[in-house]
């Protein structure tokens, strides 16, 4: 029987997500990759034991995470059942809705019918009453906003999600909803959105500065661009990298000497800082102190480990972002 380490929250620093008085680790597990029906179930277990055994709290996931659709939240209800679920007071667990679920209309985008069901089956799946965080997953150019805002208000008012979140909305976008939300007095309180050294759209639409200013928490993905910030592509392509064992998303292409060549300089200044890369690349994206929390993925334990050690030196000199942006951007 798992019995969780008295320790776990000895070293992880927890944020404040925006206004709220929720706070999320400063590293949550995401579970887009490696939870799916072609993963190996006893290191998804591993994986979320290590997480959790190191005050990673927040679990994400989505509807479609898997392969196939909807099977990683079945595998983490699976870990629920086997070992977490006594916990299940001290884990935040999110998941979303807004891509292609099912057939015909009413299983893509953001309609009160779509986000509605989708929740409903999600929980289903993970064995949950609720769920700590529900996203709208992408905007929806076509169902009027205010439908969307009034079904994720009404989820909450219904109590099968605590708190709101939306995902991959720009700057723009979160404000018209904002509105909104604010109208209806919802707990909307973060913004799901990619970011990381390679990827600076977030801090170029103006989102990074005006979430902060407006107390708004942001928690961004992909924060080691799928595994290229960090040393597992400096030697050619790995058998058991994710390019090889999956490729969906990450392909071939993305290596090549332009980036390698980005990569290798990257590595030399968190070598010299003392840090794996990834866990400069992670500790980058916390340097402004105006992010809640880095979105990890992860294929084994030992990455997990890896990525927290980043707590340990987050501060970085003026000299070393000026390096990093003139390598970056
Ligand atoms: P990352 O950028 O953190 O990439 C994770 C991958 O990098 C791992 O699977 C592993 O790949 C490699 N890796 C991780 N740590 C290390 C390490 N220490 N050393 C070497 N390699 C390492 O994030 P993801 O792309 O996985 O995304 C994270 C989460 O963000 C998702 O699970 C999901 O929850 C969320 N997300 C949300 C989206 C949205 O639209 N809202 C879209 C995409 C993601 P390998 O297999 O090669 O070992």
């Amino acid at each position: 029987m798992y019995i969780a380490k008295e320790t776990r929250y000895d070293n992880m620093k927890y944020n404040y997500c925006g206004a709220s008085g929720l706070k999320l680790p400063a590293v949550s597990l995401g579970l887009w990759h490696n939870f799916g029906s072609n993963g190996n179930f006893d290191t998804m277990m591993d994986m979320c034991e290590t997480a959790f055994d190191n005050g990673i709290t927040h679990f994400d996931l989505a509807n479609n995470y898997g392969p196939y659709d909807g099977a990683a939240e079945e595998n983490f209800g699976k870990i629920l059942d086997k070992s977490l679920r006594p916990y299940r007071d001290e884990m935040i667990i999110s998941t979303k809705a807004g891509y292609t679920m099912w057939p015909g209309p009413y299983g893509d985008w953001g309609s009160k019918k779509y986000l509605v069901a989708s929740l409903d089956q999600s929980l289903k799946r993970m064995g949950l009453d609720y769920v700590d965080i529900f996203y709208h997953h992408r905007p929806d150019p076509n169902t009027p906003l205010e439908e969307t805002a009034c079904a994720l208000d009404g989820i909450v008012r219904s109590g099968k999600a605590l708190y709101v979140g939306i995902s991959n909305y720009n700057k723009e976008q979160t404000i018209e909803i904002a509105k909104l939300f604010k109208e209806m007095k919802t707990p909307f309180i973060i913004n799901q959105r990619r970011y990381n050294m390679f990827d600076r759209e977030m801090e170029e639409d103006g989102l990074k500065d005006y979430a902060a200013a407006n107390g708004i928490g942001i928690i961004t993905f992909c924060p080691l661009a799928q595994g290229l910030l960090t040393n597992r592509y400096l030697n050619g392509i790995p058998e058991d990298s994710r390019i090889r064992t999956d490729g969906r998303f990450l392909k071939e292409t993305a290596i090549n000497e332009e980036t390698i060549a980005k990569v290798r300089a990257l590595n030399v200044i968190a070598e010299n800082r003392g840090q794996t890369l990834a866990e400069m690349a992670l500790a980058w994206i916390l340097r402004d102190n105006d992010i809640t929390s880095v979105l990890i993925g992860a294929s084994r334990p030992s990455q997990i480990l890896d990525n927290i050690g980043m707590l340990a030196n987050m501060t970085f000199t003026q000299e070393e972002r000026e390096k990093i942006d003139r390598i970056t951007k």
